[in-house]
């Protein structure tokens, strides 16, 4: 199976590009954030845990992510005409990487490639902002979305190192049109084809 993992700052075009790439490649779109929004949406336990969290623009407790990741990986796994899946927001952490190998392993898959959408940090406080007035969500405001840059670097972005050091990382400009950085994705994703 073919198993990806989509990387980058909040607002980078993440959710965008990994819904067009789960449908051109036939893989399952998982997206903590969208799992976490549906939970609060719902009013579940799980959604009362982590809505204030998110609504700070804290990163949920790794422990949480497991179980979530765990039931998502399996019934992608089960899902017939599926190739592999598309990773949106998830892993966050080393903890959540190293976590995600473990649970690939039980199901005799890995990681097959890390790929990330670069975009400077101006650019994306502009983008999320611009967002929070279409969509109105809750941790799109300045003061929020500072706070989630400021943990994307200090938590997230070392797991470049993580995946470098497995030879598994690769990166595209993520701006200009939604088309073009869709391309350059697709070029990187199966250069055979390009
Ligand atoms: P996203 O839609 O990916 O930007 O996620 C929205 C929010 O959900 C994040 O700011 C976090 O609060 C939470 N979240 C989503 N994915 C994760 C994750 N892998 N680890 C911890 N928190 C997460």
């Amino acid at each position: 199976m073919y198993n990806l993992i989509l990387f980058g700052p909040p607002g980078s075009g993440k959710g965008t590009q990994s819904l067009r790439i789960a449908e051109k490649y036939k893989l399952v779109h998982t997206s903590t954030g969208d799992i976490f929004r549906k939970e609060i949406r719902n009013g579940s336990p799980l959604g009362l845990k982590v809505q204030s969290i998110i609504e700070k623009g804290e990163l949920v407790p790794d422990d949480l992510l497991v179980d979530i990741l765990r039931s998502a990986l399996q019934r992608a796994k089960q899902a017939s005409g599926i190739n592999g899946f598309v990773l949106d927001g998830f892993p966050r952490t080393i903890r959540q990487a190293e976590d995600l190998d473990k649970l690939l392993k039980e199901i005799g898959e890995s990681v097959s490639m890390v790929l990330a959408l670069e975009v400077d940090e101006e650019e994306v406080v502009k983008r999320l902002l611009k967002r929070a007035q279409l969509e109105g969500r809750k941790d799109d405001t300045e003061e929020v979305i500072r706070n989630r840059m400021k943990i994307y670097h200090s938590q997230t972005h070392p797991l470049m190192e993580y995946y470098i050091k497995q030879g598994k990382f690769q990166s595209v400009k993520g701006t200009g049109s939604v088309d073009n950085i869709f391309a350059d994705i697709c070029k990187v994703i199966d250069p055979g084809r390009n």
